[in-house]
């Protein structure tokens, strides 16, 4: 039977987050509101979950030897991933040792790398995805690309939101793609993707949660992406009755293969009703953020849920919303949200404020949630508040 003792007890359940961005706060504030302790970890302190969390510790999550000191010092219920790029062999090992990765440590070690889960998905399931090739050195890079064909895109094997990736439009980027998935990619210099490029009609987000109740969906999101970073994002994106039902079929098949309780973002492209399989986060989604408007559970509630074994029944939607991310530019460690009065003049609007730290470079500070009658006036009215947005970037003190 599921049950939960009182908080910092021995009775208490305890989950320890890996990476604490503004993802991994929402995960830590649901899991508080069934009484769990949380311990936040990420790289950097004052990380957005480490700001609610009961505790935290600072360390790289591809630490493998610091990972397993704080899991040992802490023995955690659940050992919960909110990033990537982790020591998922210390994770696979602290598993069999009798730890409880969310939803598996195989799931973490397979997503982490884009090989280990393109080829699960393509190769092992049968699932249709672009067309693709590995690269290791620049000679295999340029056979990759010749085989592939033109437009490409290239990415490194570890990286997200974007970092290293572009697209190849014609022979003059060949030179650049390589040099910049090189250098943007996250564990340094190393192997890379060439992917055809898929000309789809729009692209979803399928959140699939896997609990002790099954496997249940949530409905559609729909999302516009600047240079692999998600920008907005909506639910639901009108689909045909046909390819939701692929897009379901898809989502099942691989987070079977994933196993575990937890939410999954399946990123798919729908190009004439036809579904091609795109990738797998098996932890929230940046374009799930749009729950926290749209569904009764937001997508942290619903792995919070989950992980904690109890039961998913159904997953109520109340409506069509739209989210916004806010990405901040410069080099800064005060960075000021104004005009909010005018942000939050209509009805149905939301801003979450992550609260990171600094800025060096870009990064998402903040998101915007709209809800409305139809998806097209609920993405309006997101634009709208995220234009009366003033964001203040001060100089370093
Ligand atoms: P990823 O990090 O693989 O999710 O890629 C980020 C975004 O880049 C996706 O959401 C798409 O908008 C775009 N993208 C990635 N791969 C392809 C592809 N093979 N063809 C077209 N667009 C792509």
């Amino acid at each position: 039977m599921a049950k939960i003792g009182s908080v910092m007890t021995p009775i208490g359940r305890k989950a320890i987050l890996l990476g604490s961005g503004e993802l991994g706060k929402e995960v830590a504030l649901e899991l508080q509101r069934y009484g769990v302790e949380v311990v936040a970890c990420d790289k950097y302190a004052q990380a957005p979950a480490m700001q609610v969390a009961h505790r935290s510790h600072v360390f790289s999550m591809l630490d493998a030897e610091a990972l397993r000191n704080v899991i040992e010092q802490e023995r955690p219920d659940h050992i919960i991933p909110e990033v990537e790029a982790i020591a998922t062999p210390e994770l696979l090992k602290l598993e069999e040792e009798g730890h409880h990765v969310t939803p598996t440590a195989r799931a973490a070690w397979l997503t982490m790398n884009r090989e280990g889960i393109r080829r699960l998905a393509a190769e092992e399931l049968g699932i249709p995805t672009s067309a693709y090739r590995f690269a290791s050195t620049h000679d295999e890079y340029l056979a990759a690309v010749e085989e592939i064909g033109l437009p490409c895109v290239v990415k490194p094997v570890m990286s997200s939101s974007g970092h290293g990736q572009s697209t190849v439009k014609t022979a003059e980027d060949i030179e650049a793609a390589w040099k910049e998935a090189q250098e943007g990619g996250r564990a340094g210099a190393g192997r890379v993707i060439v992917e055809g490029f898929v000309d789809f009609d729009y692209e979803i987000t399928l959140l699939t949660v896997r609990s002790c109740s099954g496997t249940t969906f949530c409905e559609p999101i729909g999302h516009i992406q600047v240079n692999g970073d998600y920008r907005q994002s909506w639910q639901p994106q009108p689909m045909h009755r046909k390819a939701l039902k692929q897009a379901q079929e898809i989502a099942k098949k691989v987070t079977d293969a994933l196993g575990g309780y937890g939410i999954f973002g399946v990123e798919l492209f729908v190009k004439d009703d036809h579904v091609i399989f795109s990738e797998v986060s098996p932890r929230p989604h940046d374009t799930g953020m749009v729950t926290m408007i749209s569904q009764e559970l937001s997508e942290f509630a619903l792995h919070a849920r989950a992980l904690l074994g109890l039961p998913v029944p159904e997953i109520r939607f109340l409506g069509c919303s739209a989210s916004r991310a806010v990405v901040v530019e410069g080099d800064t460690d005060k960075v000021e949200f104004d005009n909010l009065e005018a942000v939050l003049r209509e009805p149905g609007v939301q801003i979450r404020i992550f609260g990171k730290p600094e800025v060096k470079g870009h990064r998402r500070m903040a998101v915007i949630l709209a809800t409305d009658e139809t998806v097209a006036a609920a993405r309006a009215k997101a634009e709208r508040a995220y234009n009366a947005l003033k964001v203040i970037v001060h100089p370093r003190s």
